[in-house]
């Protein structure tokens, strides 16, 4: 099929409401699931800017907790739908407004996550070799925006953060590549990581080892993988002991920052190395990260963090931020700046005056920051749709949206849209390929293939046979 000539589109079903969810990801498919109950015939449409569904499950869920990208299996059941179609490759902002969707949906559900970095605000943070932990994971995961990291050199990695995603970047920088190769990682992702193991592996919290956003079983793998030596320092006497006046999640941490250093490891493939209290203080290299200066901290009498001025140099050539995501402004939507969020009444949209907007809706880290695990979603996915259900049973019903089909209007608009079927030809290629390699599936990474699959390209598919 050619560029120009549109193509066909399943007409947008007959339903009673229209709803729009802006986001394939966990969130917004709890969402989709959350009105298929109270409505199996509701007409939703589910944008993504990506050809592929299934956001933070595909591209931040690490590729060796194969059990949690499994609730993809479940999620993908939303799209047996009668009236539900996938529009991929649409973004908004760009391919379609704010405006456009308010006036061809009842209901806007915005489901965007948390796609920002924080930054440690240190002199050398530009520097080639420091990169965030959203960079890393989405090179290692496959991403078509990822760019390729490059291990070669790097004998030394320091993570900063004491969060979840520390563990999941220290985890792959540490576990064996042949304990990573079934995963559905790309090829190059997997050679690079075979090429030349990193040895030494650091994760810098600027607080104690009681402040951790660690969860137990995520703490407990890690300090457990094999050829692991593991080591903790910067803790202040007695930090480490078990206190039953502490939570459980907090003694399980103790309890595994205890164990990980008791195991022995003869002759360690990685060293593991934690150090509690200290924060980057600038990170040095010509050009490229060769060493991080870190001051050494405490806690004031109020609880708050302060440096110390003693000083401690890492001779390390990458350092992966892992310090916190932030949710980004969406092009003509209300902004809550400092909570990096989209301001929300339990997942109704409001101004920055707290007036609600009738018609959107919030659900996931847009919604209430970038914290919590993917069953997290599903309960704040339900918030949402009760209040939506709601305002929808009190309006009566529609005829106030636009009866126009908004994307047979992308696709003579000349959007190259990718629908389910598209996403289903992606899918049987990546599983072609995997089952090659012996895998359930390798990642496809690039835009260029990605969009041969999409506009079922013979030659791509040709290729990809070829390929397996
Ligand atoms: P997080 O849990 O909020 O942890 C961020 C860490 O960064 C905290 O230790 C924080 O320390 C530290 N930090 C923030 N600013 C810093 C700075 N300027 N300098 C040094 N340290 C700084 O965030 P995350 O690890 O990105 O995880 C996000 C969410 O995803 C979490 O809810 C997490 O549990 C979830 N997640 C779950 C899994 C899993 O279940 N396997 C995997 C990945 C992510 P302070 O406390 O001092 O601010």
């Amino acid at each position: 099929m050619s560029d120009d000539e549109p193509r066909d589109v399943t007409p947008l079903a007959r339903s009673r409401h229209r709803v729009a969810v802006v986001g394939a990801c966990p969130a917004g498919l709890f969402a989709v699931q959350a009105l298929l109950r109270r409505d199996p015939g509701l007409a939703i449409d589910i944008y993504d800017r990506l050809p592929t569904p299934y956001g933070l499950l595909r591209y931040g869920v690490a590729p060796d907790h194969t059990a949690i990208k499994r609730v993809a299996t479940t999620l993908a059941r939303v799209f047996e739908g009668r009236a539900v179609r996938f529009v991929g490759m649409v973004e908004l902002g760009r391919h379609i407004t704010r405006h456009q969707l308010r006036e061809h949906y009842d209901a806007v559900v915005y489901a965007m996550g948390a796609s920002r970095d924080s930054h440690l605000g240190v002199p050398g943070e530009d520097l080639d070799g420091c990169l965030s932990a959203r960079e890393f994971v989405a090179w290692y995961e496959g991403h078509p925006d990822a760019s390729p990291v490059v291990l070669t050199g790097v004998s030394t990695a320091v993570v900063v953060g004491i969060g979840n995603v520390a563990i999941d970047v220290a985890r792959i920088l540490a576990k064996p590549v042949d304990d990573l190769s079934d995963t559905d990682m790309p090829d190059a992702v997997l050679g690079e990581l075979g090429r030349e193991p990193v040895p030494e592996v650091w994760i810098v919290g600027r607080r104690g080892p009681r402040q951790t956003a660690f969860t137990q079983v995520e703490l407990r793998e890690l300090v457990s993988l094999d050829g692991v030596a593991v080591s903790v320092d910067g803790v202040q006497p007695g930090e480490l002991d078990d206190d039953e006046s502490l939570d459980r999640r907090t003694r399980a941490v103790l309890r595994a920052l205890r164990d990980g250093p008791a195991r022995s490891v003869p002759d360690p493939r990685v060293r593991l190395r934690f150090l509690f209290w200290h924060r980057v203080w600038r990170l040095d290299g010509p050009g490229e990260v060769e060493s991080v200066r870190l001051e050494a901290t405490r806690s004031d009498a109020e609880g708050r963090l302060e440096g110390i001025e003693e000083w401690r140099d890492i001779p390390a050539q990458l350092l992966l931020r892992a310090i916190g995501y932030r949710g980004q402004q969406l092009p003509g939507l209300p902004f809550d700046p400092v909570a990096g969020i989209i301001p929300n009444v339990e997942g109704r949209v409001t101004d920055q005056r707290g007036e609600v907007q009738p018609g959107e809706y919030v659900v996931g880290w847009i919604k209430r920051g970038a914290v919590g695990v993917i069953g997290t979603n599903k309960s704040d996915a339900a918030e949402t749709v009760d209040h939506l259900w709601e305002d929808l049973a009190a309006d009566g019903g529609t005829g106030r949206c636009s009866s126009d089909d908004p994307v047979v209007g992308l696709v003579e608009s000349g959007t190259p849209v990718a629908d389910f079927a598209a996403w289903l030809r992606i899918d049987a290629a990546e599983r072609a390929r995997g089952e090659s390699r012996g895998r359930i599936r390798t990642k496809i990474a690039t835009w260029q293939e990605l969009a041969g699959l999409v506009a079922g390209d013979d030659d791509e598919a040709a290729k990809e046979m070829r390929r397996a």
